[in-house]
């Protein structure tokens, strides 16, 4: 079989066997799919021969790029040794050298603030980080003597991911709205997402009143609260909807006062996409406890990680017959060859002076964003770091959205690919987010292909009418 015919056969095999996830297949077999089959650095290389620049990072996960020399040469270092021991009654090397190593970066990362995240519990993806973090505050109150705080506080618009706990106290309406039956029930706090502000105020005189909103819940529920659920600093899924100043810090505040744990799933702000390692440093705050998943292994490996405080972590101690024990826990956790990759990938961060660098990139960004500010389409830009966001509205007077079915997200998405590069909107955001290891050449590249592509399709789309 020739390349071509071998591809064919790819793309071929692909529609009869695969089903892919979030896609309208009928739609998607009509259409011959883009086959990756290698990578480097930014790039992705395709089945039609083409190096494609990979705008969102393999979906939010690479950081430093593909094929990182030290990350392959660990995995292959570890491969040598074992791929798989569990955690369940052993330990293992690379998941006790990683978690050492993770809870030196937030000692460091969180130096002289309190609480102190201590202990790391080990799952697969950050949809299970979240159902740890959830069963873990759960339990803790049980624990504490006070069984009747059973109950949740998510933020409207947060994404948590996809398995049923997840979605209970994630609040995506197009993605969770079908399967509202299934959830347990769930408090929701008014999104501080100040370009449509569910309160009708404007940002200049409001007083953060989504915050005096959250305080009202808890005021009257938190004797039934557990926790309150968030993703801090920038709602992703969401619509890469990035917070006020001061908003973070004032629900930290909050939960001391009304005594709920503070979740925070960083699973796609940590490792450095906001700028700083974590986003929780923007506001000097701790949460009680903090999923990380995406960008720990590079995007190598599936891996997740829910640290937890010493507070939370000696309530489950006690004699065995108490059935204290912290009752989770899934065949590949704390996954050697995962570790191995997230150890060589945190070192990476020293070694390529990854956050250090991104100041300039972010400047680029920003100046970039500025300029598409201006066009006619474009309602509102965003970012912090290297996490961004392009609302695109019908009427940018009006904010009138365009409508879901028309898919100008993805319409823009389809125009980039003619110039060789891959995002993938959220609805009308277009959502840029390119590895941090990207160079400025290519970083101006992508946001000029952003900008040509936005007005491409919006001009196209406006004569239509
Ligand atoms: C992607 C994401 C998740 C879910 O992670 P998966 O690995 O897809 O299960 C959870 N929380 C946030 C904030 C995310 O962005």
């Amino acid at each position: 079989m020739s390349y071509f015919d071998h591809m064919q056969h790819l793309a071929d095999a692909d529609k009869q066997y695969i089903w892919h996830p979030f896609t309208q297949m009928q739609d998607w077999i009509k259409k011959d799919p883009i086959v990756i089959t290698e990578g480097l650095d930014c790039f992705l290389k395709a089945s039609d021969g083409r190096w494609y620049l990979d705008g969102v990072s393999s979906l939010w996960v690479n950081i430093h790029g593909h094929r990182r020399k030290e990350v392959d040469d660990a995995v292959k270092a570890q491969l040598d040794k074992i791929a798989h021991t569990t955690l369940l009654g052993l330990g293992n090397q690379p998941s006790i050298e990683l978690a050492e190593k993770l809870i030196q970066l937030t000692d460091e990362r969180f130096a002289g603030l309190s609480p102190r995240l201590s202990k790391v519990f080990y799952s697969d993806n950050g949809s299970t980080a979240v159902e740890v973090a959830l069963k873990m505050a759960f339990q803790y109150w049980i624990h504490k003597g006070l069984p009747g705080k059973q109950h949740f506080i998510g933020i409207r618009n947060g994404y948590h991911g996809d398995t049923v706990g997840a979605m209970s106290v994630g609040s995506v309406d197009r993605f969770h709205a079908t399967f509202g039956p299934l959830f347990f029930p769930s408090f929701k706090a008014p999104s501080p997402y100040c370009y449509r502000c569910e309160l009708t105020r404007e940002p200049s005189e409001c007083g953060m009143a989504c915050l005096s909103a959250l305080e009202g819940l808890l005021k009257e529920h938190s004797g039934d609260i557990a926790a309150i659920i968030l993703e801090p600093l920038v709602q992703a899924a969401g619509g890469m909807i990035v917070w006020p100043e001061g908003y973070l810090n004032g629900v930290r505040e909050l939960c001391r006062i009304y005594n709920v744990l503070l979740i925070a799933d960083e699973v796609a702000t940590g490792f450095g996409r906001t700028g700083k390692m974590f986003a929780c440093e923007h506001e000097q705050i701790v949460p009680d406890i903090i999923c990380l998943s995406k960008g720990i292994t590079n995007g190598y490996m599936p891996l997740a990680v829910t640290l937890a405080t010493d507070e939370v972590y000696n309530a489950f101690l006690g004699e065995f017959r108490e059935l204290k024990t912290f009752f989770h826990g899934h065949s590949y956790t704390g996954n050697p060859l995962a570790c191995a990759a997230a150890i060589a990938s945190l070192d990476i961060f020293f070694s390529d002076k990854t956050l250090e660098t991104m100041h300039g990139k972010i400047a680029v960004v920003q100046d970039a964003l500025q300029d598409i500010a201006s066009l006619e389409h474009v309602g509102d830009v965003r970012n912090k770091g290297l996490m961004i966001g392009i609302e695109l509205v019908r009427d940018k007077t009006t904010k009138e959205p365009y409508p879901w079915d028309e898919m100008i997200g993805w319409q823009v998405a389809y125009e980039a690919r003619t110039e060789s590069v891959i995002i993938r909107p959220l609805g009308n955001v277009i959502v840029v987010m390119p590895p941090l290891a990207i160079d400025m050449d290519n970083l101006r590249h992508l946001m000029y292909v952003i900008k040509k592509s936005i007005i491409a399709v919006t001009i196209k789309e406006k004569e239509g009418v």
